[in-house]
């Protein structure tokens, strides 16, 4: 399925053939040389919560941490950018957005002030072409991003640019968008898909928050019949999560925490060696499941 002579050619391709990409290419090498092949990660991030809490999954971000290269600059797709359009984050300096409400204070004073990456930013652009990417100055760190990153990399002290997740997309156009950025794994990019593969916020059991690995019949249906795709490397049955029954109705019922998953599944691997990690439900309609690639 995933042919790395292939994959190569196109991304070569994009440098060769794209306006623009020879200077593209010329600041990246500048500022990402070809290195070792990154691993990529796609984290079930949560609650905003897991900011300061210490809990199981938290662990398990830093543990996971420890399992990959220090990366030269990240590429997050978040859940929390879903918006019209594919646009990518190019400020220096990126914010940190508190986009949620009703949380203590002590969560609204977290900041995470990692630079941004102009440079990555741009070839992130050259890369998903044809596609067309916005450069954004607007936008910055979402909670999707920064409350994972500050467990992967507590100094934030790597360049995170954010990639949104474009809404009027089907989901194997995420898939594909996902496949033309694998060429930054060679530039010592990580690549952080950050949603939640089950999330139905509308039925959480919030008395069952502390209950370990707990979740509704449809749930653990829902979490069997994804990660047994992911064991096969079965991923056309995930575009179309829709059609697979009310389990995947019912843990997908909107698709934006979903379609990060699909970017890292994308990118070039061998389904054997996936990772899973965090693979717990959560308050009943929620799930943490995390996969590491390569
Ligand atoms: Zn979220």
């Amino acid at each position: 399925m995933f042919r790395r002579g292939v994959l190569a050619g196109m991304v070569m391709g994009s440098f060769a053939g794209g306006r623009g990409g020879l200077s593209a290419l010329e600041a990246l090498a500048e500022s990402l040389p070809v290195s070792e092949r990154m691993p990529a990660l796609f984290i079930g991030h949560g609650s905003p919560m897991n900011a300061i809490d210490e809990n199981s999954f938290v662990q398990g971000f830093r543990e996971i941490a420890k399992t990959i290269p220090r990366p030269k600059a990240i590429l997050c797709v978040s859940a929390h950018w879903f918006v019209r359009g594919t646009k990518v984050t190019a400020m220096q300096t990126p914010r940190t957005i508190h986009d949620f409400g009703g949380f203590p204070q002590e969560l609204f004073d977290v900041q995470y002030p990692a630079p941004g990456s102009p440079e990555l930013a741009r070839l992130t652009a050259e890369m998903v072409k044809p596609q067309q990417a916005e450069f954004d100055q607007s936008w910055g760190l979402d909670h999707g991003a920064w409350t994972v990153a500050m467990h992967l990399f507590p100094k934030a002290d790597i360049p995170i640019v954010q990639l949104s997740v474009n809404r009027d997309l089907p989901p194997e156009k995420h898939f594909e968008l996902g496949r033309r950025l694998n060429g930054l794994r060679d530039r010592g990019v990580l690549i952080l898909g950050s949603g939640n593969i089950v999330h139905n916020l509308r039925l959480v059991d919030f008395q069952g928050l502390q209950r370990k690995n707990y979740g509704f019949d449809w749930a653990v249906e829902a979490r069997e019949f994804v990660n047994g795709c992911l064991k096969r490397g079965d991923y056309r049955p995930l575009f179309e999560y829709a059609k697979q029954g009310r389990a995947m109705q019912l843990a997908v019922p909107t698709p934006e925490h979903f379609l990060p998953l699909l970017y890292v599944l994308g990118l070039e691997h061998d389904p054997a060696k996936h990772h899973l990690f965090n693979d717990e439900l959560l308050a009943g309609s929620l799930s943490m499941t995390s996969l590491r690639i390569g």
